[in-house]
């Protein structure tokens, strides 16, 4: 959740076409750090709103409105505090646990989709969650119509952070992109939670995906299509081996991620993998797995 003081400050931001990172950078902080202070996991420092404002050269009453801002957050959302609650509610729940019938555990556990540093695309060791079955077609449709949304039908390269971090938040009203550390990611890179406007990428995903890294910007396409496919699922369960793959969350996110990276629309103006690997902005490995999926459709005759 933002704060009142996250809310205003990232309204500052994107008035100005600041990413997270570009203010960071300008107060000497990490990404991660300053989207603590956004989301309330870490209090606003002293003379921070200060630092902020000269930062980003901020007018009188923009000052003042932030300066608001701060005080109502740190009167309603006394970070330590909260933090210590919550950690007495989880002890307390965790102690309760053991006494609850197992379904209803299930039912209680909240969807998180996660991804984790060690899984290849496309070629993920684990199995996810359970999901509404959805075609090869009907999601690389989908992902057409949300390339469609954000870009020109002529771009090739698609935008995602430029989409995640500035253009989701005007669509869907209270979205936003939420930075963590290593610390408290580990080896996940990305993360939607069920009923949440947000995604969340570790810190080096974050950085990585704004500078081009090609599977950085897939991850954080991956994360985007949980976002959208899968964000209201309410049941987390593992998809079992008998079941089809079309079920499972990872495949279904790797499959609307591929063609939102690679339109077929842009398949003439590429010689191969590597050269719409570059175009696209994709890894080498995730370029030629779109490639060899486009070529057994029969999709480059026009060779
Ligand atoms: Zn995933």
């Amino acid at each position: 959740m933002l704060t009142p003081f996250g809310i205003a400050i990232r309204k500052l931001r994107l008035d100005k076409g600041m990413r997270l990172l570009d203010l960071a950078n300008r107060l000497g902080l990490s990404s991660a750090f300053l989207s603590a202070i956004e989301t309330g996991k870490k209090a606003i420092p002293d003379a921070f709103v200060l630092n902020v404002a000269r930062a980003m050269n901020l007018s009188a009453p923009e000052i003042k409105e932030l300066r608001r801002a701060a005080d109502r957050t740190r009167k309603e959302v006394p970070v330590a505090k909260l933090a210590e609650e919550q950690r007495e509610l989880v002890a307390a729940f965790a102690r309760k646990i053991d006494d609850l019938p197992s379904k209803m555990m299930e039912d209680l556990k909240k969807v998180i989709l996660k991804s984790k540093s060690d899984d290849v695309p496309f070629h993920r060791k684990r199995r996810g969650i359970h999901v509404p079955p959805m075609s090869t077609e009907v999601i690389r449709t989908f992902a057409e119509k949300v390339r469609s949304t954000f870009v020109d039908d002529s771009q090739i390269e698609f935008p995602i952070m430029d989409v995640l971090e500035f253009r989701m938040g005007s669509l869907l009203e209270g979205f936003y992109v939420d930075v963590q550390d290593k610390e408290s990611m580990g080896i996940e890179e990305g993360r939607v939670i069920a009923g949440e406007n947000v995604i969340i990428l570790r810190e080096d995903v974050y950085t990585g995906a704004w500078g081009d890294n090609g599977r950085d910007r897939f991850t954080a396409c991956h994360e985007f299509a949980h976002f959208l496919m899968h964000r209201t699922v309410t049941m987390a369960r593992m998809r079992d081996d008998s079941e089809k793959i079309y079920c499972d969350a990872e495949w279904q996110a790797d499959t609307f991620a591929g063609p939102l990276l690679m339109s077929t629309r842009h398949l003439p103006n590429f010689k191969g993998p590597d050269d719409a690997a570059m175009a696209c902005k994709m890894s080498v490995p995730a370029a030629q797995v779109m490639w060899s999926k486009y070529e057994a459709e029969g999709r480059l005759n026009h060779k």
